[in-house]
């Protein structure tokens, strides 16, 4: 077992944690970033990224997140591909165990011991599943369009959602898809404008409207369960219906990554963490009084010298830019509660 101490940890290295990452290492703390099981966040499981200011033709996900790791390292950020799969958060310093195995299976691989003054919580959030994917989960069925669209090259696929993710993974779909049917349990989409337009001209799209999944099927073929098709219920009339498919890709929302936080910070009944910027944002809410019990900075949680932005988080905007942005002030708040213990004021 390995110990070293540093004086910041952050946890997560999507766009919230590779930014608190780079002002950290600006503000000379050399700050340890375990990466975790998906090194880059979300915007690795993505194609292109054409919101992101500063790229006017847009950008690929995965190329984006290594521009981000390459200019935190480039100012000292220490990036580890370690998962955190215990933390212990009632005394300071602060303790943090990590593995090194790529699944963050802490049975396997290298444990480690840390410990830090100050931690910045940068876990995002994970693709939510169906819950009935049984033995089609990962074969069959993914949530990954970038890395498993290439395994339908001229088959019937389907995407479930409404939002733009799916919108966007549809329209990526058809890349490789003979046809694509999005299948949403309402008759409007959430997603963007523009994402519905690139849907509507995209002539492999086709719709199942106020549809859910009611079962997926398949058949054996040489010892191994091949998916063939879903049964779709009506949100209207609960009729079922057959859609012949080769595969099924799951855009559904996330679910945010604070398993390791529970009892010790304060979160949503979701799992999203709570901090003073949350409290803030419409339909989130508390228990009474913990607003006067967290430290006076915007990304501050409800234990002393833990910051939290991001995804895990956020259940309000969601953007690779917001999350930048909060993993930004997390780093600043981070950087100024440490001067303040450190010129013995206790938290502002
Ligand atoms: P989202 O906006 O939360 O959409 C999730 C979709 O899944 C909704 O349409 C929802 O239906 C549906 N859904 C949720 N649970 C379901 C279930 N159990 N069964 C069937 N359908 C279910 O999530 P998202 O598309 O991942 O987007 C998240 C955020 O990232 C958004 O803010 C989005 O704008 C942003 N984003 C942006 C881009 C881009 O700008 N290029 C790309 C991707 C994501 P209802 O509509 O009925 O609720």
């Amino acid at each position: 077992m390995f110990e070293s101490h540093t004086a910041v940890i952050i946890i997560g290295s999507g766009s919230a944690g590779l930014t608190a990452a780079l002002y950290a290492a600006r503000a000379n703390l050399s700050p340890l970033v375990f990466e975790g099981k998906e090194p880059g966040g979300q915007l690795t499981l993505t194609t292109e990224v054409d919101n992101f200011p500063g790229f006017p033709e847009g950008i690929k996900g995965p190329e984006l997140m290594d521009l981000f790791r390459k200019q935190a390292q480039r100012f000292g950020a220490d990036c580890k591909w370690e998962t955190v799969f215990e933390v212990d958060l009632s005394n300071r310093p602060f303790r943090v165990r990590t593995t090194d195995d790529p699944s963050g299976d802490p049975s396997s691989g290298t444990l480690r011991d840390y410990t830090c003054d100050g931690l910045i919580v940068a876990t995002g959030a994970s693709a939510r599943w169906l819950g009935m994917e049984g033995p089609y989960r990962g074969n069959g069925v993914s949530t990954c369009a970038t890395c498993d669209g290439h395994f339908y090259r001229g088959k019937a696929i389907a995407v479930v959602g409404g939002g733009d993710s799916a919108a966007e993974e549809a329209v990526f779909l058809t890349r490789f898809a003979s046809k694509v049917t999005l299948i949403h349990r309402r008759d409007a989409l959430r997603a963007s404008k523009i994402m519905q337009d690139r849907l509507k001209k995209n002539p492999k799209v086709d719709y199942a409207w106020n549809s859910t999944v009611d079962e997926i099927y398949g058949e054996s073929l040489d010892g191994q369960q091949v998916l063939t098709g879903v049964k779709l219920r009506s949100t209207k009339d609960a009729t079922v219906r057959d859609l012949k498919i080769d595969g099924l890709f799951l855009a559904i929302g996330h679910v945010p990554n604070t398993s390791i936080f529970q009892g010790q910070l304060a979160m949503t009944p979701e799992g999203y963490i709570l901090t003073r910027t949350a409290l803030a944002w419409q339909g989130v809410e508390a228990a009474a009084g913990l607003i006067e019990t967290l430290p006076n900075y915007g990304t501050a949680t409800n234990v002393e010298g833990v910051f939290a932005c991001g995804d895990v988080v956020d259940t309000h905007y969601r953007q690779a830019i917001t999350a930048a942005g909060s993993g930004c002030a997390a780093a600043i708040d981070c950087e100024k509660w440490l001067e303040s213990t450190a010129a013995g004021s206790g938290h502002p």
